[in-house]
């Protein structure tokens, strides 16, 4: 049955199933980043979601922005660098976003995915276009505004959608920020490592929901 909003504790077990299909993709995020970049995002995503796995783990929150603001710290505190902060902040910003509800359905989606989303550009400055895991993010988001009168569920699925096709158009784009910037038009062509990263995440929440 699919399930237009989640407790907290289904919430939790969905991010548990995110950390393990983000742990489970390694060899893709590492492909891809060792294509633009320095090869260790895949390390990192995974080292910052078994940090999630152990904190959440055993943990009962009241409220879902304790809950995805707990993974934002797990993973910044676990990952370091650059995507740590800037995944860490997508979690802690969305999370906050959450505040006060104990139940997420199709707007706190968006409210989570556009928080979060804003959170990340001021933090690193990166804009849509720039070929960073915000081309995956940012359409997500906007997709959410649009769609959330329509069911946890079907929102969730339009998002992934959207989502994968943000990583799909990060091919064409050419890097302006992080490591792959140096590559200049080399960049075209490859997907980026942080939008896949997001569009893994974002698949993994609608198969949960679905
Ligand atoms: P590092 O760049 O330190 O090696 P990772 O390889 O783990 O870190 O992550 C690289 C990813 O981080 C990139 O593919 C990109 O999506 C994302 N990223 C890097 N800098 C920024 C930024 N300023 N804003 C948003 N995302 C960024
Ligand atoms: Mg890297």
């Amino acid at each position: 049955m699919p399930k237009d909003s989640l407790t907290v504790a289904e919430a939790k077990e969905m991010l548990l199933q995110v950390a393990d299909k983000i742990i489970e993709s390694e060899p893709i995020l590492t492909d891809a980043d060792r294509a633009l970049g320095d090869g260790d995002h895949g390390i990192g995503m995974a080292r910052g979601m078994n940090a999630v796995k152990e904190k959440l783990g055993d943990v009962d929150f009241e409220s879902l922005d304790k809950l995805f603001m707990n993974m934002g710290m797990a993973m910044t505190s676990s990952m370091g660098g650059a995507s740590g902060a800037i995944f860490g902040t997508l979690f802690m910003k969305g999370g906050k976003a959450l505040a006060g509800k104990d139940t997420l359905d199709a707007e706190g989606l968006a409210a989570l995915l556009k928080e979060g989303c804003e959170g990340v550009m001021a933090r690193g400055g990166a804009k849509p276009g720039d070929k960073t895991m915000i081309d995956a993010l940012n359409p997500a988001a906007e997709k959410a505004a649009e769609v959330l009168g329509s069911g946890l569920s079907k929102a969730a699925k339009a998002v992934a959608e959207a989502g994968e096709a943000g990583r799909d158009a990060s091919c064409d784009m050419i890097a302006t920020m992080g490591r792959a910037k140096t590559l200049g038009e080399n960049s075209l062509g490859k997907p980026d490592a942080g939008a896949c990263s997001i569009a893994i995440i974002l698949r993994t929440i609608s198969d949960f929901v679905e």
